[in-house]
């Protein structure tokens, strides 16, 4: 109960130029409730509301309805008596009714995961009062059928039972719709909407057992804990999941006057960005719709129209819109309502330059007065996300150190997909055209139904319109593709926050669930045919289009350079092959941390060399097979060195189990068996024998080395052969040999040793010498906590942070796969550890391997090539450690580098 003393407000109102609350508190009032506050201070119309706190979900979430509305019911009253009077209506009068709506907001948005419930305070007797009051028995009708479809939905549980039923109120509206004889919501009547109300409230008797409730206090109560319920819906908790939000953050409740678009031809609603989400063009843009309310645009029930005349022009290209039927059926907010876009213009500026990032705003038009229902950071695709960092930058909204922390690392990975080629494209035969909601290139075959993406490997989730219901789909698509929907559609923004391809609103498509199948033009798909999607034109192709790599130009490079001003760690990749090498130095890597050398033992000629070697059974016999693989190790490492002159390059020793490289299956063991005229009864044997029960702690590593010395000696001899080679046509290169999997000072003393004296020999035999280094991996925990003792010979460290976290949880990687997803499920860990390094625990250990190192040798060189190398968390805290470079795969070089800068930018921060 202690927790209910700590807390002394749990309401906080805003509206009316006032707020108790402000934008900077959106861990407590949620996203939406911080923002709505914040505009209401700075004299934005807003309708007035209020926010209860997310404190009060997690309250919720352990004390039970009961005590909660306890906890909070006076404070409610009095914030909705604060609204009436701000409105001049009374909640639950049956005269002069306000009516509300309760809208969920978490501290970070998640579009459509939540609940939402308008036009609360509605039914038989307050629908009659608002019919007088507004002298409108349509809108009144609309909106009370709009309520009971909401609160049947969301509070008292209306959804389709199978996925194959459409909702169920949408159902009994077509059917209505079918015997009328009409399309459009807007042209069913009063009596309809009466004759809809009724069977709604009828349907959800039937369904549920409850009615809906009549008493506007208990709907109140109903739609709260509905929303606290939602923050651990499916959706929600799917949504939290893949963004790792942590479940303890709850969603705050929004209570807020109900203003209303639905008010007839002088009313309607929209959504609007201050600049493209998925170019990040700097033009304003956004659709609305006329006599409609909320999630009707969303929702793409009808077409939206364009904000701004020059969109609207640009859709009627993309549409195929006569200029005339532009103008007379799909006009601009610009065109018909020109005062009103004005104010709306100015807004959106104001509130760019105030939050100083493109904002997402949703607003209502109620008889010609613009009210703004809710502003946010607008999600947006890698591209735009860069170029509105450099534009703002250049328009001097922002500095440099706040554009790239404006850059959310892992989503340059983005820009780093491939794209169509032009050629390829050109003749690919387009088979429709819908609205270019999200670009990118994507190629994949059809499916319907968002369970069934995982089909193929490549799929195109095809759907009339996408639903919070469909996100686990969406994400695992290559692609999306809707019938229905405009840009601000489900599909169009969750598409864009995810950086996925998406076209919206191709009209011509005609789906049908239940048959698999859909129609473009009397030609019919099924589910499995292959098509590719432009998201960046619109266009949907037949078949399979080639793609190629994209270009790294314009604002990329732009704030990749910038990124190099403020970052001290220095980046290198993971490369084993001379290909990786360039493409990690084309993206801006400075040295090689980590080429594995076994990667080259896998390719066929090697690999026959390799298991010569192992299945020898003298020291003679290892050397003769080792004599084959020198030249080919060689001239690998001739050509990694040729592409990184200038740089340092990390070579590691042989490291894994002999037991990978052998065959395993009979037909391959006979085969080897021939090749090396040996009985199939040895190479049996010998396989048996390297059988081992933990691999990963067996026999390998520096191991194999000191057990095999022939081996370390002969990737010595070809590391540095290929040096001397490569110096000689004029390539700087000072290899780096690192000795693996070391937990004793002997053992890598003992590999020094012969490490040194293959290479005196070498320099002996060409008459010259280059320089090298020799240098450990700090991967086993008893080596960093010798570091002390392996810095006084050991030239760098690498923390090989795999092994390191494999060997400190005892967790084997390759076996965590059975017990790793119910750990993170039941919060038994926070994150994966072989994702994200684990501070506490490892960190600790590379800490200390850090300080006993330096302690002994200031200038000693430290960095880290594990997997950790590639996520921005731990190449901060290796920025902390003060490391001097971490090292990652070649397309994760662009992320290590933003994330370099804004380690070193946060570090600055805090030490000022
Ligand atoms: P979401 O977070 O899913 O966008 P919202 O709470 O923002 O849900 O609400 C859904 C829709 O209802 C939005 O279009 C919003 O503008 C509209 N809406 C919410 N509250 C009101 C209100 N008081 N008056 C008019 N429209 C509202
Ligand atoms: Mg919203
Ligand atoms: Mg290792």
């Amino acid at each position: 109960m202690e927790v209910i003393q700590e807390i002394k407000k749990r309401v906080y109102s805003f509206g009316d130029r006032e707020a108790d609350g402000n934008a900077t508190m959106k861990n407590l009032l949620g996203g939406k409730g911080a923002n709505l506050a914040e505009m209401s201070k700075i004299g934005i119309p807003v309708p007035p509301g209020f926010t209860i706190t997310t404190e009060v979900c997690t309250e919720y979430n352990k004390l039970g309805q009961e005590a909660t509305v306890n906890l909070i019911r006076e404070e409610v009253r009095e914030s909705v008596k604060r609204i009436g009077e701000i409105m001049g209506a009374d909640f639950g009068s049956s005269s002069n009714p306000l009516l509300i709506s309760v809208r969920s907001g978490a501290r970070v948005s998640m579009p459509g995961m939540m609940d939402t419930v308008l036009n609360l305070g509605l039914n038989d007797v307050t629908v009659e009062a608002l019919a007088k009051l507004t002298g409108n028995d349509r809108f009144a009708w609309d909106s009370y059928r709009r309520f009971v479809q909401m609160y049947g939905g969301v509070v008292m549980g209306m959804k389709p039972e199978s996925k194959e039923e459409i909702d169920p109120f949408e159902a009994i509206m077509e059917e209505i719709k079918e015997d009328k004889g009409i399309e459009l919501d807007t042209d069913l009547t009063t009596e309809d909407l009466k004759t809809l109300v009724f069977r709604f409230k009828e349907a959800i008797t039937k369904r549920t057992g409850n009615t809906l409730p009549q008493d506007p206090w208990e709907q109140l109560w109903g739609a709260v804990i509905a929303v606290f319920n939602s923050w651990n819906g499916d959706r929600a908790v799917y949504y939290r999941t893949m963004n790792g939000y942590p479940a303890d953050w709850g969603t705050a409740v929004n209570v807020q006057a109900m203003v209303y678009g639905n008010m007839g031809e002088n009313s309607g609603t929209g959504v609007c960005f201050t600049r493209d989400a998925g170019t990040g063009e700097n033009v304003f843009n956004g659709e609305y719709l006329i006599n409609a309310q909320g999630e009707d645009v969303v929702a793409g029930v009808r077409t939206p129209q364009q904000i701004t005349k020059l969109g609207s022009e640009r859709w009627a290209e993309l549409a195929q819109v006569t200029e005339e039927v532009r103008r007379e059926t799909y006009p601009s907010l610009e065109e018909i309502m020109p005062s009103i876009y004005k104010e709306l213009f100015e807004i959106q500026r104001r509130l760019e330059i105030h939050y100083r990032n493109m904002q997402d705003m949703e607003f209502t038009i109620q008889n010609g007065k613009l009210w703004i229902l809710q502003t946010r950071d607008g999600k947006r695709t890698g591209a735009a996300m860069v170029k509105i960092a450099m534009d703002m930058l250049k328009e001097r909204l922002i500095n440099e150190q706040e554009a790239l922390l404006r850059v959310e690392p892992v989503k340059l990975d983005e820009l780093l997909h491939p794209i169509f080629d032009l050629t390829a494209l050109k003749s690919a035969t387009a088979i429709a055209q819908g609205l270019p909601a999200s670009p990118g290139a994507a190629t994949g075959q059809i499916v319907f139904h968002s369970d069934e993406v995982e089909k193929f490997k490549h799929a195109i989730l095809v759907r009339v319109e996408t639903s919070p219901e469909d996100l686990e789909g969406m994400h695992r698509a290559k692609g999306i593709l809707t019938a229905r929907g405009g840009m601000t559609s489900h599909a169009a923004v969750v598409a864009r926050g995810m950086g996925k391809c998406c076209i919206s609103g191709a009209g011509a498509l005609k789906i049908n669930y239940k048959t698999r199948t859909m129609v473009i033009d009397g030609r019919e798909f099924h589910e499995g045919d292959w098509i590719s999607l432009n998201g960046s034109t619109g266009n949907i192709y037949e078949g399979k289009i080639a793609t190629k790599e994209p270009e790294l130009t314009g604002e990329f490079a732009e704030i990749m350079k910038l990124s190099d001003k403020y970052r001290t760690l220095k980046i290198r990749t993971n490369a084993d092959t001379p290909a990786d090498a360039l493409v990690g130095r084309n993206f801006g890597a400075q040295g090689i941390g980590l080429t594995r050398t076994e990667h080259m033992f896998f390719e066929v000629d090697r690999i026959k060399a390799m298991r010569e070697m192992i299945l020898a059974s003298s020291t003679k016999g290892r050397k003769r097979a080792l004599d084959k693989l020198l030249p080919m190790q060689r001239s690998d490492f001739e050509g990694i060195f040729e592409a990184m002159d200038g740089t340092a390059v990390t070579i590691r020793l042989l490291d894994p189990p002999l037991h990978e490289f052998v065959p395993h299956q009979l037909a391959h063991q006979k085969e080897l068996a021939e090749d090396l005229h040996v009985s199939l009864e040895m190479v049996k044997a010998k396989v048996a024998d390297l059988e081992e029960f933990n691999p990963m702690l067996g026999h390998r590593g520096c191991r194999l080395g000191i057990t095999y010395p022939e081996i370390t000696e002969m990737q010595t001899r070809a590391i540095i052969e290929a040096a001397i080679n490569v110096s000689e046509k004029g390539v700087q290169m000072k290899p780096e040999i690192m000795v693996p999997l070391v937990g004793t000072i002997e053992e890598f003393r003992a590999q020094k040793e012969v490490i040194d004296k293959t290479a005196e020999l070498v320099f002996a035999e060409r008459n010259t010498k280059v320089e090298y280094k020799v240098g450990t991996m700090i991967e086993i925990p008893r080596a960093a906590l010798i570091a002390d003792q392996i810095a006084n010979e050991a030239q760098f460290f690498s923390f090989g942070t795999n092994d390191l976290t494999q060997m400190t949880y005892g967790y084997s990687r390759d076996d965590a796969g059975k017990f790793m997803p119910i750990y993170l499920d039941k919060n038994i860990l926070k994150a994966d550890p072989f994702e994200t390094i684990d501070q506490k625990g490892v960190g600790t250990l590379m800490r200390i391997g850090v300080g006993r190192g330096r302690e002994v040798n200031p200038w000693l060189k430290i960095g880290i090539c594990g997997e950790h190398g590639g996520d921005p968390a731990s190449i901060e805290f290796c920025n902390q450690l003060g490391m001097d470079y971490v090292s990652c795969s070649p397309f994760r070089v662009p992320i290590a580098r933003i994330s370099a800068a804004q380690a070193a930018i946060k570090a600055q921060a805090r030490n000022s």
